[in-house]
């Protein structure tokens, strides 16, 4: 893609994204200049079933992607998987498994189940820390031979914090209050200075463990590393190194991570490859809070997404997630999910009414709705009680919006054409302005009430009013694409009721096998067998299917 998407909308803002690392808004390059977008974000550690709090990174991060391809991008996508650490090990003593690298794999794989059910588009790549222990031992040695690692009397591989003068830059923090919080420890007389922390974790009994291997050349500056585990920051630094390159675009994770995890991440790269950037822009999302204002967590209070999707469908889960701002706290609450299963309820319903409106003359519907508003457009420019685009489009440049009296077009048709240019505008606009996904949704109800008042007014025999609501259904599917809702709605958008009843039928055999059966009750009829008839007339209403006589002859109808 080398220039930019054009839609009759006009143009698509340039993306602007928050920057943790600067504390500003920054322009993202334009596709033509920058066509291929690299994406890291921090994946779990998998030692339990997952919470809602959890997916809200996974589900927001699934529409920056869709937004970044909107926009004409590619996308290269890569999240991780931790399944070495403490917490991991902790976790497999305390339910006795022997291995923590199998009880991470069983919820790896609960991991994905939750996942793809809430509609996750799959990452590029999901490496996990055990299978890429070679790549770490190569970058740590990085590390070292560029002086900035060293080996503790304990056999770990240490960071030397201080060799590093740009530590703290992402964090704020400073180096002496990192001190106050330093509890002393076994690992503390190991290291030069408390505030280092360990690329490589000695072994210790009961862990799984790795031996350090080194060439002849080696020996003299690697012997007295001990054989034992990677610690927890350098396996990101590695895995977005080798799969997306040591120069990669954005970085997210939850806020929690920014100090100490992506503090650390950040020295290690800038320590293994000093002339590159890591990543050019850290974005850091905000919690899924309960009331009250407490963190969702694994080992608290917290909501797990299976059961929330025992009661909901999981389009009014992204809804939820959705519906705020990434660097605002969501807080969950039962009736706040209830809230966007009515939202949704208004959304589905409007779908319905579209293409029931549209099936009146199916024929005639074109399935390109951008080229059928090319057309209107040109049309409504010879037409002189209708605004052009232009004329539109700068109006929404002043801010000013539909219902206004500067811009508050008849009839009905171009009324509606209006609304959808008005919302798509804006929506891409939210998008646009450091992924406001709740901006964005705030416009999609906009346009709902109002393809609904325009549909209460509008007929399908008029040429004009059909083509508007085929506009209207594909910016409907064009903005559910992007939050990643209404899969259903949308891949069942050409299914007329003939269609429903087949696969009702169970995709028109059982149909078929009916009405043989109907036809040897007839038969039987004719050769005055009731007592045979009346038995294939009972067995047939058994699987659901009534017979019933008609002037036109006995047919089935389905329950
Ligand atoms: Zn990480």
């Amino acid at each position: 893609m080398n220039e930019k998407m054009k839609y009759p909308w006009g143009e698509l803002p340039r993306i602007k994204i928050y920057n943790s690392m600067t504390r500003r808004e920054e322009e993202f390059p334009l596709p033509a200049e920058h066509p291929d977008v690299t994406i890291y974000v921090c994946g779990p550690t998998t030692y339990s079933f997952v919470h809602i709090g959890n997916m809200r990174g996974p589900v927001f991060y699934d529409v920056v992607r869709k937004i970044f391809k909107a926009h004409g991008y590619r996308v290269r996508f890569v999240t991780n998987f931790t399944d070495i650490d403490d917490k991991m090990i902790a976790e497999a003593k305390r339910v006795g498994e022997d291995d923590p690298i199998q009880l991470s794999a069983r919820f790896v794989h609960e991991y994905y189940t939750d996942l793809f059910a809430l509609g996750v588009e799959k990452a590029d790549v999901y490496p996990k820390v055990s299978t890429h222990i070679t790549d770490i031992i190569e970058y740590i040695k990085l590390i070292m031979n560029n002086g900035h690692g060293y080996v503790g009397t304990d056999g770990s591989v240490y960071f030397d914090v201080k060799s590093y003068p740009d530590y703290l830059k992402l964090s704020g923090h400073s180096m002496d209050s990192l001190l106050e919080n330093i509890t002393q420890g076994e690992e503390m007389s190991a290291k030069r200075d408390p505030r280092d922390f360990a690329l490589w974790k000695a072994a210790k009994q009961g862990e799984p463990t790795w031996p350090f291997p080194q060439t002849d050349d080696e020996i003299q500056k690697f012997r007295k590393v001990a054989d034992g585990r990677p610690g927890w920051h350098i396996e990101c630094s590695v895995m977005s190194a080798k799969y997306l390159g040591p120069s990669f675009d954005i970085h997210g994770g939850g806020k929690e991570l920014k100090f100490p995890h992506h503090e650390n991440e950040l020295a290690q790269s800038k320590c293994g490859y000093p002339d590159e950037d890591f990543a050019r822009i850290w974005m850091h999302n905000e919690w899924v809070v309960l009331p009250g204002g407490d963190k969702m967590a694994k080992s608290g209070e917290s909501v797990l997404i299976r059961d929330v999707l025992k009661d909901h469908d999981p389009d009014t889960v992204r809804m939820f997630i959705l519906s705020a701002h990434y660097r605002k706290e969501a807080e969950y609450a039962p009736e706040r999910l209830d809230d966007q299963a009515k939202a949704k309820a208004r959304i589905v319903e409007t779908f319905r009414r579209l293409t029931e409106f549209l099936r009146w003359r199916a024929e005639e519907r074109h399935e390109n709705w951008l080229q059928i508003w090319e057309l209107s457009d040109r049309e409504y420019g010879q037409d002189p009680k209708k605004d052009s685009v232009g004329k539109i489009l700068n109006k929404f440049d002043d801010g000013i919006r539909l219902d206004s009296n500067e811009l508050n077009p008849q009839p009905f048709d171009f009324y509606l054409v209006t609304a959808v240019r008005e919302a798509l505008y804006q929506t891409h606009r939210h998008f646009a302005d450091d992924f406001d996904t709740q901006g964005a949704m705030g416009e999609l109800f906009r346009l709902v009430t109002r393809i609904n008042a325009s549909l209460d007014n509008m007929s399908p025999d008029n040429i004009y009013d059909f083509d508007a609501a085929n506009i209207a259904l594909g910016a409907l599917v064009h903005l559910t694409e992007i939050f990643g809702m209404l899969g259903h709605e949308r891949e069942s958008l050409y299914l007329t009721e003939a269609g429903r009843e087949k696969i009702a039928k169970g995709g028109g055999d059982a149909g078929k096998l009916a009405d043989v059966l109907l036809k040897l009750r007839d038969e039987a009829r004719t050769e005055k067998n009731f007592v045979f008839s009346d038995k294939i007339r009972d067995r047939l209403a058994e699987i659901g299917a009534e017979v019933r006589d008609s002037k036109e002859g006995p047919k089935i109808v389905w329950k």
